[in-house]
């Protein structure tokens, strides 16, 4: 199923694309089946993201992986008006940036995108979804209400 048959506001939707590394590849696996996946220490239980070999809280090595929400609040935001990436870039503009602070304990950065884009604010709740960008699904946020 395509971006457009899934929801018609993801039609059109560009991104840069992630290059899956070895510590990486089991969370874009999961954004594959629609499911976001956190790093998880086995030793001290830290939840964590981005996904890396180490738990930044104790150190351990080898982290295993829980399924996160997918659920919880813009932390801060912002809205990118100047395209970064050349003049191919520019039907994406504007486009929204938001920290997120999942339910699960990490923040994240991500994207934000469907109905009421343009009027975030700090404190509103979101969702992850999965828009396909070019066989690519990325893990983007919109307002749940
Ligand atoms: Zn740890």
């Amino acid at each position: 199923m395509t971006a457009a048959q899934e929801d018609p506001d993801w039609a059109g939707l560009r991104a840069v694309l992630p290059r899956a590394t070895a510590a990486s590849r089991p969370f874009w696996d999961g954004c594959r089946r629609g499911e976001l996946l956190l790093s998880h220490c086995n030793v001290c239980g830290h939840v964590f993201y981005y996904p890396r070999r180490h738990c930044p809280s104790c150190a351990a090595l080898d982290p295993g992986w829980k399924r996160s929400t997918g659920r919880g609040q813009v932390f801060s935001f912002t809205v990118v008006a100047v395209s970064f990436h050349g003049s191919g870039w520019e039907s994406q503009l504007p486009y929204t940036v938001v920290l997120v602070d999942l339910d699960d304990g990490p923040r994240m950065m991500s994207r934000l995108i469907g109905p009421g884009r343009e009027s975030v604010a700090s404190g509103d709740r979101v969702e992850v979804v999965f828009p396909e960008i070019d066989g690519q699904r990325l893990p983007f946020f919109r307002k749940s209400g």
